[in-house]
């Protein structure tokens, strides 16, 4: 399709980065603007000791034979650019409860991972039948989720809504219906750290939605995350778009009911006939003058509540001391943990935590780094919340070197020797995960859904401007998963959804 019509990203994270391909590849003209030196966002590596790290994107997914992102990135032509390693048939997640040193391996599957819980728990078997058939329910109620277009889906409505009883339960209510046995509970919740469950709170739909897309293609980057975001970005200079790291919006101006420009960092003006936005909401209103838009609706997303941040700890190993292995590793002391990961006290943290070994190559033997999560409130490093990066003070690293033991001791209950290992260590906090990603409270999943009021924490892809669109994972959902499809979401407003998908799922058999 040729269109003369130019687009300017704000972000040129994951959310930014899949628009401007789309975008580009449906003949529009794409430029990106992106604050960090490099473009990414929660793609985007770093790298110390001479090894690389992923910032955000560890546990990717959808990548298997006629998963949705596999479909994506082949209609963008970049899918054999990718190097990716499926995670382990036989265990791509291990749960691990310290109290009775049992663990619990998931095998890939829905068939197969129904089987494992059920050689765990056989009194169980007809209640965990029950669980998975309605776990995939309610990901089929959502045809966007699987790039269906059998029932037209419609862009502007909201195409990840579903209506079922079960759909907007709470994830805890959802996951407690189906039985009372109070380990199989935990053991079916233990992967929340991945959507940021809140029992109470988060709708079942995104533990579905999470769930379903880890039991079918859990997979890892070879070599990691960056080569997504470079294909992507080949795809927009290749059809002559710009990608433009390190040149930030610092202004939107408004004329009427519309954006007239943009001020980028270099103090360029610059004029397109859409812009979208891929950042935080409240980090878009600071950059514009707020009383152009109506209050109540800048006061309304502005108090949506934030996902919970980390405390990430990255470990360089020695050469062929520390065995590779290929699964998500998720620890916690006690089956009663598993809702309460951020909730502690500065001797009780961590409650638990997930780490990875990510493959250097496909053929990993030994592993030459290891990337720890451990739940981190932002209130917990409130007091330097006015800081900057390099300049937050001798208590700050007192704090971080504090984090870092207690982290290496709860890593220690896995791997007695693991300290032996380890050639060098660096970490993050949620401080630095704010700065980096300019991310209201270094929150790890943007805003929180909460199934008891959707209406405070659905933001819609249009705005009360009319030349601006919203994209990213404070819209619909987080992650590998949920940001592309709600790319397809933002850019079906330009393009048209039964258009779009019918363009991505002629790789459906690919
Ligand atoms: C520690 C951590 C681990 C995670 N692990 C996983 C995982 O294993 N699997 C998974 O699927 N998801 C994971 N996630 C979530 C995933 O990274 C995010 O959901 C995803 O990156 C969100 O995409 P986005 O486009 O909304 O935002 P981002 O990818 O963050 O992109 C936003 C971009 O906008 C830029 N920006 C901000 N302000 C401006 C401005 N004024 N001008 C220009 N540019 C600006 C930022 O620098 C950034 O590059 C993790 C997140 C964190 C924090």
């Amino acid at each position: 399709m040729e269109h003369n019509q130019s687009i300017a990203i704000i972000g040129g994270g994951v959310g930014g980065l899949f628009c401007g391909a789309i975008l580009s590849k449906e003949g529009y003209r794409v430029s990106i603007f992106e604050q960090h030196y490099k473009i990414g966002g929660g793609l985007h590596q770093f790298r110390r000791d001479g090894v690389t790290f992923e910032t955000g994107m560890h546990v990717v997914g959808a990548f298997q034979q006629g998963g949705a992102l596999r479909r994506i990135c082949s209609y963008l032509g970049i899918m054999d650019q990718l190097e990716i390693l499926p995670e382990d048939d036989s265990c791509y997640e291990l749960f691990h409860i310290g109290c009775d040193q049992k663990k619990y391996p998931m095998p890939k599957g829905a068939k197969r991972f129904a089987e494992a819980l059920c050689a765990e728990f056989p009194e169980e078997k007809e209640n965990i039948a029950r669980y998975m058939q309605e776990l995939y329910k309610i990901c089929d109620e959502v045809k966007l989720y699987s790039l269906e277009n059998t029932e037209v889906v419609e862009a502007s409505t909201m195409p990840f809504m579903g209506n079922s009883e079960n759909f907007l339960k709470s994830v805890g209510g959802f996951i407690n219906s189906f039985t009372k046995n109070e380990r199989l509970r935990a053991v079916l919740a233990f992967g929340n750290p991945l959507y940021a469950g809140e029992q109470h709170k988060t709708p079942a739909y995104i533990h579905a939605f999470i769930s379903k897309f880890c039991i079918e293609g859990a997979s890892r980057f070879v070599g990691g995350s960056q080569q997504l975001a470079d294909a992507l970005s080949r795809v927009i200079t290749d059809a002559g778009g710009i990608v433009a790291a390190a040149n930030g919006v610092r202004r939107i101006e408004i004329e009427g009911k519309s954006i007239d420009h943009i001020v980028t960092a270099d103090g360029a003006k610059r004029r397109a006939d859409w812009y979208i936005s891929s950042i935080h909401p409240s980090s878009l209103f600071r950059l514009l003058d707020a009383s152009k838009l109506q209050r109540s609706y800048r006061e309304r997303i502005d108090s949506i509540p934030n996902t919970y941040s980390a405390f990430m700890l990255y470990l360089v190993f020695k050469p062929g001391t520390f065995p590779f292995f290929n699964y998500t590793y998720y620890y916690q002391d006690d089956y009663s943990m598993t809702w309460e990961h951020d909730v502690y006290t500065a001797d009780t943290w961590p409650k638990g935590l997930m780490c990875a070994t990510p493959p250097a190559t496909a053929h990993d033997v030994f592993a030459e780094k290891m990337i720890v999560s451990c739940i981190m409130n932002f209130e917990t490093v409130r007091q330097w919340e006015h800081t900057t990066t390099g300049k937050r003070g001798a208590a700050y690293l007192a704090f971080k070197q504090r984090c870092e033991q207690q982290a290496l001791c709860k890593l220690e209950q896995i791997f007695p020797h693991i300290r032996t290992c380890i050639k060098s260590t660096y970490c993050a906090t949620p401080l630095t995960i704010r700065d980096y990603y300019n991310q209201k409270e270094g929150a790890m999943y943007g805003v929180k859904n909460d199934c008891n009021n959707m209406a405070l924490s659905h933001i819609s892809v249009r705005t009360k401007l009319k030349n601006l669109l919203l994209t990213g994972q404070n819209i619909n959902l987080h992650g590998i998963l949920g940001v592309p499809l709600t790319a397809i979401h933002t850019c079906a407003e330009l393009v048209g959804m039964e258009y779009l998908l019918n363009k991505i799922n002629k790789y459906k058999d690919i």
